[in-house]
Parts: C-alpha cells; structure tokens; sequence
C-alpha cells in the first residue's frame, strides 16, 4: 500500500531543488486528493509562505497539471475572491485493472482519482496469471484507444484478491484465483511494460487499495480508523489504524475472510474449515438463495431481487456477517467499516439482522463508535484504489514523471523505476 494513505508531507530538509522538488510533489498530492483549493489553503496546509506557495503553483500551471479559475459566481470585482487552484484531471493519466476471480476491468484514471474510463470482460476458464495478463494487456489496448485517453500516462495499478509481495508484485496466494507463488509483477511488465515507456506496473491487495481509495476519495474521508470489507467470490480485508496502513510484519494483515469462526465448519479455499468467507462469501450466498453456479454479477441480481422481494433467505449470511464484523470492530474498534462488492448487497438487503447480530456479539463501548457503510466509489473503489499506486511517481516528484525541464528547475534526469515502498518488503 502508497505510504501512509498519502498523509501530508511537511516540507523536509535537504539541497534547494530536492526540496523544491518534493513541495512541488505534496502540493499536486493535496489536489489530487482534495479537488480545489485556494493558494490560502494550500499555504495552511503546507505551512509555506504565500510567495513560495505561487511558484509552486506557477511552476505546476506550466508543467500543465494545474489551472487556477475564480470560483464559480463570484467576479473580478468581489473583493478580489482567492483564486482555486485545481488538478487538470486530463493531464496526466494512469491505469488501472481490478483482477476478480470472474472478470477483469481495467480503468484510465485521470489526476484527481475520477475513472475516465473502462473496459471489462469476463474470465474464460482459464484463471493463469499468463491468461489473465494477457486479457489485461488487451484490455489496455482498448482503453488506451478510447477518444479519452491523453498523452501522458504516468504508470499502472493492479489490484486483485491475493496476499501479494508489493516490492514486486509476486503473488504469494490468491486461493480463489488458484494462484500460489506466482510472479505477476514480472508478467505484467513484459507484456505492459512497453506502453508505459518501461515503468513497471504495480501490484496490491484489492481490499488493502479499496479502503485507501475510499480514505483518499470516498466514504471514509476524514476518518482515521477504517476497515474495508471486501466482498466478490472470497472475503477480503484492508484495514486503516490511526490514519496509516495496518501491514504486520510481512505486509499480509487484514485477510479477515480466513477469521477462523466455525470450529469444524466447511472447508475454505485457504486449506482450513470454517473460515468466515465459508460463511459469508458467493458460495454461501449463492446456497443461501438455492443457486447453482453462478457469477457475480448473477448473485448481485439475485440478492437485490431477493431483498425487493422480501424474502428471508439471506438473514443467515447477514447473521454471520454481522457477527464477524463484531470481532472486528472489538479488535480494531474503527470509526467506519465499509462493506463492498456483493456483501454490500447483503447488507442493504438485511442490514436490520446485519446490525441485531453486530450489536449483540460486540462490545458495547467500540460498538457505540462504529458506522457501517457501502462504498462512496461503488464498484469503483478497488479501481481507484490500484490507480492510486500508480500515483507514486508524479506524486514524488511531478518534475521527473512527466519529464519535462521548467524554470528554475534542472531537466529531468532518470524517471524512478522502482517502488517507493519497495522497502517496506510487503
Ligand atoms: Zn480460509
């Protein structure tokens, strides 16, 4: 995961133009993440003087990713109104794909985290790592064909339902794609590489990339403790504590679908029983509503038609469901837990017994803190979250990336190629 959830960084020591370099980088990360903002509060939030805060934005403005515009209804003669300085969203782009265990969907993500478009298409039989980046490189093809897709593409996120190494996306387990040590970083780079002028695509947890993009863009803006519940074929998890990363000691934290919560229960896809997915997850949805096999997209439809109907057949998922996130939250006592994918559906079709059952297994003192809620991004967010390890480079230093010389500043030397939370050894 991006260091810290793109906290704000303070202006740090070091020569001039580093940190130069680096103000230009925390001053465009602020924008991308919060929209527009006036020089005033770019100059509160930075802690710069306002003449250092204008030749950043001037530099910026010349190197094309910001503009600044007199807010809408106010005029040159209203007492002189800030002027908002914002992101230019078409400026510069990243892709970004969402590996499920059915379908793959790849995005072009303008600055500002707003999805300019997509492609998706189903998973044949065939879930290779080979297979699936193959359909992934296709899928680029299209959207960098679409009439949206600008000049400037910075760098590429994947996301999908796996512990993953983030040093170099090699994916150490990702059961429901059957996938065990496997190196899709390496595959992704041969068969990408090429269209992103030799940067290498990143790679990370969907859940983990669902709740930063929801920190960054969406429903959990502002809250510093959130758990994302990641709910497709298995049951992931990203968790925020204390407005940073929750990673443990190799980086695999939060894989909450594998909480071990039915002594002797059915077999989980992991090796263990009774994991909670086993419980919660599409297989039980799907026995829940007397399917056979279906896709996701399948069981959506048939939850929603579930709930309009009235039915109680889901209350059993919603119990279990409600009675995990009761372990989470006496556990990590968050502000927000967000509830995606298909357990979203879940939980806007049952949340009556979701909540009955959260309330009587959980502590009263966390319980009191904890809001439940779907994702502000919708299916977007695991999306938006991947394109957000794409950000890494620009963010670090805007000059570099788009490998342009600007006044004051020494031409671009070597774009940086390597991740910068390489050494976070996730
Ligand atoms: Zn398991």
């Amino acid at each position: 995961m991006p260091p810290q959830t793109r906290v704000p960084r303070a202006a740090r020591g070091g020569k001039p133009e580093d940190v130069r370099r680096h103000n230009l980088g925390t001053l465009l990360g602020h924008l991308h993440e919060s929209g527009s903002l006036s020089r005033a509060e770019l100059t509160s939030r930075m802690g710069l003087n306002r003449s250092t805060i204008g030749g950043l934005v001037a530099q910026l403005t010349d190197l094309g990713l910001v503009h600044e515009e007199r807010p809408a209804g106010t005029h040159a003669g209203a007492g002189r109104p800030s002027l908002l300085v914002s992101a230019c969203p078409a400026s510069a782009q990243v892709l970004a794909a969402d590996i499920g265990v059915d379908r793959v969907v790849v995005g072009l993500v303008g600055l500002g985290g707003r999805v300019v478009t997509r492609r998706h298409r189903r998973l044949a039989s065939s879930r290779s790592p080979s297979a699936v980046t193959t359909l992934i490189r296709r899928l680029v093809d299209g959207v960098l064909s679409d009439p949206a897709a600008g000049s400037r593409i910075v760098g590429m996120g994947v996301a999908l339902p796996g512990v993953v190494r983030h040093v170099d996306g090699f994916v150490r387990f990702a059961p429901n794609l059957g996938w065990v040590d496997q190196p899709l970083g390496d595959l992704l780079a041969a068969q990408i590489g090429a269209s992103l002028g030799g940067l290498r695509p990143r790679v990370g947890n969907d859940a983990d990339l669902g709740v930063l993009a929801e920190h960054l863009h969406g429903v959990a803006v502002g809250h510093d403790d959130v758990v994302f519940l990641a709910g497709e074929v298995g049951v992931g998890g990203g968790c925020i504590v204390g407005g940073r990363p929750l990673l443990g000691a190799g980086g695999y934290a939060g894989e909450l679908g594998h909480l071990p919560l039915v002594p002797g229960g059915r077999a989980c896809r992991c090796g263990a029983r009774g994991c909670w997915e086993t419980e919660i997850g599409a297989q039980a949805i799907a026995r829940a509503l007397g399917l056979d096999k279906s896709t996701s997209d399948d069981l959506v439809l048939a939850v929603r038609r579930a709930a309009s109907e009235g039915t109680s057949a889901l209350d059993g998922v919603a119990h279990f469901l409600g009675r995990g996130m009761a372990g989470v939250v006496n556990l990590l006592n968050p502000r927000l837990i967000i509830i995606a994918g298909l357990l979203g559906e879940v939980f806007i079709a049952a949340g009556d017994v979701v909540r009955a059952s959260l309330y009587e297994a959980a502590l009263a003192a966390p319980m009191e803190q904890v809001q439940l809620a779907v994702p502000l991004l919708g299916d977007d967010a695991v999306l938006v979250g991947a394109s957000e390890l794409a950000w890494e480079d620009l963010l670090a230093d805007p000059v570099a990336a788009v490998g342009v010389a600007s006044a004051g500043v020494a031409p671009a030397g070597a774009r940086p190629r390597s991740v910068p939370f390489a050494t976070m050894d996730r």
